[in-house]
């Protein structure tokens, strides 16, 4: 079994999805957070079904900046829809 086919939770609706059915957030060292990083951006990871309800969800109550362990940034839910609406 390859890396791919490794499974994520969505931190939303916690179910399990591979990697192409879940949007990529990653926090690195540098509190710099990227959406979707490629393989050299290492860091601490939070992953989300690719749709609005599990976007919202993972939003309130600032979970998802909880689980990246960093403060609010006023973008990053703009960034993520952005890689939704591709
Ligand atoms: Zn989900």
């Amino acid at each position: 079994m390859g890396e791919k086919d490794i499974k994520r939770k969505c931190i939303a609706c916690n179910s399990l999805k591979s990697r192409d059915e879940l949007v990529k957030i990653t926090i690195n060292n540098k509190k710099e957070i990227k959406v979707m990083p490629d393989s050299k951006f290492f860091g601490r990871s939070a992953y989300i079904c690719k749709n609005d309800k599990c976007l919202e969800t993972a939003f309130k109550k600032d979970k998802i900046y909880k689980i990246l362990k960093t403060k609010p940034a006023e973008d990053l839910k703009e960034k993520i829809r952005a890689v939704l609406e591709n």
